[in-house]
């Protein structure tokens, strides 16, 4: 299918009592993108979801998922998304299995049926092994997987995940993305909102930031970091780095033998070699600072 996943157009929300959540928002997801929605507490991320799915109702503007219109033809929008919102919201009493089941009924799929289809899916999650457990015994990441295993049961060509790793520990933030690059590879579309500048990076082809209520850059994630004015390169030293100094270049010490260099865009590596041969210190080890896309998010939030 050649179609995009979600095109937004001119899309505005202004809730009861007046707040402006989004200003008017324009926005285009590839079908088989991993995408990143990006922004401050209160920009206006969850108010788009709701749109996407049909919680919130828009102000103005057309919302499409695979071409469909989402108000024309709710119910058919409503198929090809799966949604995970921040929220634990299914039924705490309730077991793991018959929760995703009960999903699947919503779509019309017969228990036979969407018993088989859970299966995997829960095998997959590492929540099979809970399947008769009620859900309010499971720890926070397994209510999260089960957020999940929900969200897929209908097949959804599109996977909607408001910051799907809020509370869960590193370990299993790491097997969830794992997971999620997988899906993703099999063909579903996933769009997510994230906190985490790291998951962002780690999982998505594209991002876009929004900022109250508008996308102000949108962009393969790629550029965005090559488009930073200055990159930060951690030096390792043989040697003890008290009090040095390099020419043309900020130098911030970290430890006795670690110092960090900022090197702008006009100038290079090799000038930052020569400075470090001309200060005659010898680097054992030289490496890019992580967190670019921190950096330019913190930027552009804060513009
Ligand atoms: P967070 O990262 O904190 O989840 P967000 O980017 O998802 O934030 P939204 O929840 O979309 O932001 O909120 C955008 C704006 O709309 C905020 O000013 C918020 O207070 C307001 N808002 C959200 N939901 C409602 C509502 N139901 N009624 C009135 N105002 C709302």
């Amino acid at each position: 299918m050649n179609q995009n996943a979600i095109n937004i157009s001119g899309l505005k929300k202004i809730y009861k009592g007046g707040t402006v959540a989004l200003k008017e928002v324009n926005l285009t997801i590839q079908n088989g993108d991993f995408f990143a929605l990006l922004g401050a507490n209160g920009a206006g991320k969850t108010t788009i979801i709701g749109i996407l799915t049909g919680i919130v109702l828009k102000t103005e503007g057309n919302v499409e998922i695979f071409g469909i219109d989402i108000e024309k033809d709710h119910n058919a929008a409503k198929k090809m998304i799966g949604v995970v919102p921040q929220e634990f919201n299914f039924n705490f009493f309730e077991k793991v299995e018959d929760i995703v089941i009960q999903q699947a009924g919503y779509f019309g799929i017969k228990r036979k049926e969407a018993r088989a289809k859970a299966e995997p899916i829960l095998k997959i999650l590492e929540l099979w092994d809970k399947k008769d457990t009620v859900a309010m015994k499971l720890s926070g990441g397994m209510k999260r997987r089960l957020m999940i295993a929900r969200a897929l049961i209908h097949e959804p060509k599109l996977l909607i995940l408001d910051e799907p790793t809020a509370g869960v520990d590193v370990e299993l933030r790491h097997g969830m993305w794992d997971y999620l690059k997988k899906l993703n590879q099999q063909g579903v579309t996933i769009l997510l909102t994230t906190h985490y500048i790291e998951e962002a990076e780690a999982l998505c082809n594209n991002v876009a930031i929004i900022k109250e209520g508008e996308i102000v850059k949108s962009a393969p994630i790629k550029t965005l970091t090559k488009s930073l004015e200055e990159h930060t390169y951690v030096v390792e030293l043989n040697e003890g780095a008290s009090g040095l100094t390099l020419e043309n270049f900020h130098v911030t010490q970290v430890d006795e033998t670690t110092i960090e260099v900022i090197i702008k865009k006009s100038q290079s590596i090799n000038a930052l070699i020569k400075a470090l041969d001309a200060a005659k210190v010898t680097v054992s080890e030289l490496s890019p600072k992580g967190n670019k896309l921190e950096h330019l998010f913190l930027n552009l939030v804060n513009k």
